[in-house]
């Protein structure tokens, strides 16, 4: 077989570090009889050793031509493979069909990572937990805290589904070709519904409030927010006016999205 040429379109830096390699499946740790979804097993760095451990593994690659590569390994008879894009997979409907929680991993293509979590995030009911290989700036803005360079929207969306932890480092070398960035493997895991460690009516209200509120980020939420929260609203809620949105924790600002919906000022805007 041709070698692969590696697709830029597609983020296609694939693992080569065998030492990585084996470290991301001790964090996974895959069991029997759980249901494991890869996205983008691409040249199989992760697929095949998470095959030795488990008898079913669900892929989702966008790349045909990798996916027919994969037909000659012994494990392939493991595999249900499903040639799609990440981003319009049906996670519900397996769920529905495996009647468990599912676990979601991958080292993500770059360019789709941040829209595939905030995917999975509308589905976080039928998750158990994610493992995924980002770029650096995205891990880092996933676990900021208030006051950071990095707080942000995804920031306050991601600590309010899940606690998330940092698990490794990985060099632009560990890949081919290296990639211009750093990496970061980290692990999500969504809190049980009862034990939200923050409380909003609905998320999409927190939504739409911290889009727009970092839509300006430089300007303070007096500005900001000033259509919808008086300064006098603002100062009962316990919320300094004159701060910016990177200074406002994930519990003002659910706050505040409960505010609009408790004074049903919210239709309007979502
Ligand atoms: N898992 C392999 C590894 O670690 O070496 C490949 C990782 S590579 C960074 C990303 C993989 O995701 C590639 O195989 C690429 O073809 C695939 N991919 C890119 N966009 C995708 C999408 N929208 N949906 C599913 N797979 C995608």
């Amino acid at each position: 077989m041709k070698k692969h040429i590696p697709l830029k379109k597609f983020s296609q830096n694939f693992l080569i570090d065998s030492n990585i390699i084996k470290k991301i499946i001790e964090f996974i740790n895959p069991k029997l009889n759980e249901t494991l979804v890869e996205i983008g097993p691409g040249l199989a760095a992760l697929t095949r050793p998470i095959c030795h451990l488990i008898n079913e593994l669900i892929i989702v690659e966008i790349d045909y031509s990798l996916l027919e590569r994969l037909k000659k390994f012994s494990f392939y008879s493991k595999l249900v493979v499903f040639h799609q894009d990440a981003l319009t997979f049906d996670y519900l409907e397996l769920f529905n069909k495996k009647n468990q929680l599912i676990r979601v991993f991958g080292n993500l293509p770059y360019n789709i990572s941040t829209s595939l979590i905030l995917y999975l995030f509308q589905k976080i009911q039928i998750i158990k937990d994610m493992n995924f290989m980002l770029q650096k700036e995205v891990a880092e803005r996933l676990i900021a805290s208030p006051g950071s360079k990095s707080y942000g929207r995804l920031s306050i969306i991601a600590q309010y589904y899940c606690n998330m932890t940092k698990l490794l480092n990985v060099s632009p070398k560990c890949f081919r070709p290296v990639p211009q960035v750093d990496s970061i493997f980290i692990n999500l895991t969504p809190y049980a519904t009862n034990y939200y460690p923050y409380f909003t009516h609905d998320v999409r209200v927190l939504s739409y409030i911290t889009n727009l509120a970092f839509q300006k980020r430089r300007k303070i939420l007096r500005h900001s927010l000033g259509q919808i929260f008086s300064e006098k609203v603002l100062i009962t809620l316990d919320i300094n006016p004159r701060l910016r949105p990177e200074n406002i924790s994930i519990l003002q600002y659910c706050k505040l999205s409960n505010y609009m919906i408790e004074n049903n000022i919210y239709q309007n805007y979502i």
